[in-house]
């Protein structure tokens, strides 16, 4: 067990270093990066897409979209109207870590770019370990999940900054309480930023482009 422990922490703090470096190549260039979080089927790549058509060209954005699996994401990103998509293929692994995202960044070009967001794999667990460089996680839950995702899953939602609840549209037609859900939210996180929106009807996206936007302009160059 003791070793166990030792190997867990020299692998972490190989990744704080890569995180590290990615952290400072961004924050040079003024790139604002978003670590992306949820469990499966909670809407990552949905309001992704939707961020990527409303915003066209005017906020010049890359994506990289991890999965165990298949580059279903990334190809629908593309489609979508991203212009500078990359897939992580983690063939096994259940979370980005730094020296994959690192491989990737090293071959974009990041010179035009002003937003960057990281889609992880789909699981509330690891991901909350691994820092990616990112300046902020915004984890996704949706109404067809428990309303106490925020209390099993504590780190992930004490690590990320903002959570967006999906699919609202569906609200009434699950026994999923939003307002339980916000309070387990701010119960673990006092300063999370809460939006609700539907990705299927577009209810709310307003809230979340607003504020995308203002992070993206804070951002210096
Ligand atoms: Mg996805
Ligand atoms: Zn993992």
């Amino acid at each position: 067990m003791a070793e166990k422990v030792t190997i867990e922490k020299k692998v972490l703090s190989e990744n704080d270093r890569l995180a590290a470096e990615i952290r400072s190549t961004l924050e040079n260039l003024g790139v604002f990066c978003i670590n992306m979080v949820s469990s499966p089927g909670s809407g990552k790549t949905s309001i992704l897409e939707r961020t990527l058509a409303h915003f066209g060209e005017s906020i010049p954005t890359a994506l990289i979209a991890g999965d165990v699996q298949t580059e279903n994401d990334a190809d629908r990103l593309k489609k979508a109207g991203g212009k500078t998509v990359r897939a992580i293929e983690t063939g096994g692994a259940c979370h980005l870590d730094a020296k994959m995202v690192k491989r990737v960044l090293d071959d974009i070009d990041l010179q035009d770019i002003r937003l960057l967001f990281i889609e992880n794999v789909g699981n509330l667990v690891c991901p909350a370990s691994f820092d990616l460089g990112e300046d902020l996680k915004v984890v996704l839950m949706s109404t067809t999940e428990g309303d106490d995702k925020p209390l099993k899953y504590p780190s992930m939602f004490r690590r990320s900054s903002v959570m967006i609840i999906n699919k609202c549209d569906l609200l009434g037609l699950s026994n999923f309480d939003k307002e339980k859900a916000r309070e387990n939210a701010l119960t673990i996180n006092g300063k999370m930023k809460i939006i609700e929106v539907s990705c299927r009807t577009g209810e709310g996206l307003e809230e979340w482009y607003d504020w995308l936007e203002s992070s993206v302009a804070q951002k210096k160059r």
